[in-house]
């Protein structure tokens, strides 16, 4: 039997579940650059140069191994643009007996390849610990879903972090509370691991170039691995010189430190070139040689077991339903500024800046900068969605969708989280030293330069009163409101008015 194996942009690994089993002989493995994929949103050039440069890399190593690569790039003439389209046009060409293909990370590319008239054999992506079936299975009758419950299932059935007896490893599941220090003046983090262009990514920077110089953001300091063993190499990185310091600083952020103590390894994760089992395993054994501590290990392993895993167990039950929750019915546009950085904002304009040049923000500056102001300000889910998902290397839709609608803006009812992420300047003040260096006062609330955080922070309070105000974890934060006299509720609703009617009209902030 001769099989046609068809491998998308983000399943560049060896161990692939469809890969197994091939016949180098026989069987042709099929890779295509495609335009609809690389601009059904505005993606930054430079995740489409580590995934098209990821790709010809991936094609060269599988044909080292004797495989039989058939690669179409994004400018050959008989490309139809499309992955269904592709496939079509190679399922005529090569005449196999049969079309294999690892499931989809996004609903809408495999929808759409489902829709192709011949069969396919399907390959469960075994890269997760969790299948979509046994999140399902876990999911049915509960009434409430809760990352939390869900990741000791995962470290149970991982092993990961466990004494002898089942219990975890230093008394707790989780030590989430030990991972939101602020950076002190005295520690620096280090000099952030940057791998250089070879030839096959010069041409796809020049092919990048060429198609994509409309899009937002920044090629030139494109730095990243495009191989598994230079992705390995920027893991080794972090082990050496991040891990310890991140089980403490993860949550903090400073200003021109785009890295901090981050991996920065997701996007490679996410494309295949790093294997999730073997970075917990390095982590666990990292904490058992005494070399990072339990905050560092156990932060990082509920990052890729726990979230990741829960992120894509909802996505694929709630699937497509999940991606037009509107919890707060928001309407308003993305402003502008959120593709430029020009604004006085100086937490925005770090983040942006950082994002636009990097493809890159951690999950606390995508969360509590970006992802706070979008939720106080009532920006519409979707609009937000598309952002994340074009501005960032590491974001598919599978990851970005519940991160952002769910997490961020709250849009899904809860799954993601059991209230809204929302904070004032006060948060950003403790976390950053970006208020600092700010146009705006973070101390004050309702005059000319105010930080505008803190009016829309209780401006989002008020206004969804009769969604938030019966959640138990919102009661304290209600509280408070409530103690406020009648004259500083209305001068903080009507400085919220005014910053909205702002942004409606097209100003930057
Ligand atoms: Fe951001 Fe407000 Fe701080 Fe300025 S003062 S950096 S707007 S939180």
């Amino acid at each position: 039997l001769h099989r046609l194996c068809l491998v998308l942009g983000d399943q560049l690994s060896f161990d692939l579940a469809s890969l197994q089993g091939l016949d180098a002989e026989r069987d042709t493995v099929l890779l295509v650059e495609v335009m609809e994929e690389a601009s059904y949103v505005p993606h930054h050039p430079q995740k489409i140069i580590l995934i098209f440069s990821a790709m010809r890399h991936f094609a060269q190593a599988l044909q080292q191994r004797g495989i039989r690569v058939e690669y179409v790039t994004l400018d050959d003439p008989k490309n139809s643009g499309s992955i269904p389209g592709e496939l079509k046009r190679w399922q005529s060409l090569v005449a196999p007996d049969e079309v294999h293909l690892t499931e989809c990370g996004d609903w809408r590319l495999e929808a759409s390849i489902k829709a192709c008239s011949f069969p396919i054999h399907w390959h469960s992506d075994t890269r997760f610990l969790c299948t979509r079936s046994e999140f399902s299975s876990w999911a049915a009758g509960k009434k409430q879903l809760r990352m939390e419950f869900f990741y000791r299932e995962m470290r149970r059935k991982s092993g990961l972090l466990l004494n002898g007896d089942g219990s975890p490893v230093g008394g707790a599941w989780n030590f989430d509370a030990e991972n939101r220090k602020a950076l002190p003046k005295n520690v620096t983090a280090p000099y952030p691991a940057r791998f250089s262009a070879d030839a096959i990514t010069r041409d796809v920077m020049a092919l990048v170039g060429e198609h994509f110089s409309h899009h937002y953001g920044s090629a030139a300091s494109f730095d990243y691995p495009v191989t598994h063993e230079d992705a390995c190499a920027l893991w080794d990185y972090f082990l050496d010189y991040g891990l310890a310091a991140f089980g403490d600083y993860q949550d903090a952020m400073a200003s021109d430190e785009p890295f901090l103590f981050h991996a920065r390894i997701s996007a490679a994760l996410n494309i295949g070139l790093l294997d999730m089992r073997q970075l917990c395993a390095d982590v666990a054994s990292a904490y058992q040689a005494g070399h990072v501590a339990l905050n560092a290990a156990e932060g990082f392993i509920r990052q890729l077991i726990g979230w990741r895993e829960y992120v894509r167990g909802v996505y694929w039950l709630k699937m497509p339903e999940y991606a037009s929750g509107n919890r707060f019915a928001n309407h308003r546009v993305l402003p502008e500024f959120y593709w430029t950085g020009e604004t006085q904002m100086n937490c925005m304009r770090q983040t942006i800046g950082q994002s636009l040049e990097h493809a890159y923000a951690h999950h606390i500056q995508r969360l509590m900068v970006t992802g706070n102001f979008a939720l106080l300000a009532g920006i519409a889910p979707e609009e937000v969605c598309q952002w994340y998902l074009a501005i960032y290397m590491d974001a598919f839709d599978w990851v970005e969708l519940p991160n952002t609608l769910g997490m961020v803006m709250h849009a899904d009812g809860g799954y993601l989280g059991s209230k809204p992420y929302c904070a004032s300047g006060q948060y950003i003040n403790r976390m950053s030293d970006y208020c600092r260096s700010c146009a705006y006062k973070v101390s004050e609330s309702t005059t000319d330069n105010a930080c505008p955080f803190n009016a829309l922070y209780w401006h989002f309070l008020m206004r969804h009163s009769d969604i938030l105000r019966d959640n138990p974890r919102m009661n304290l934060t209600y509280k408070n409101l409530e103690r406020m006299t009648d004259v500083r509720q209305q001068a903080l609703w009507q400085h919220g008015e005014e910053l909205l009617a702002r942004l409606d009209a097209g100003e930057a902030l």
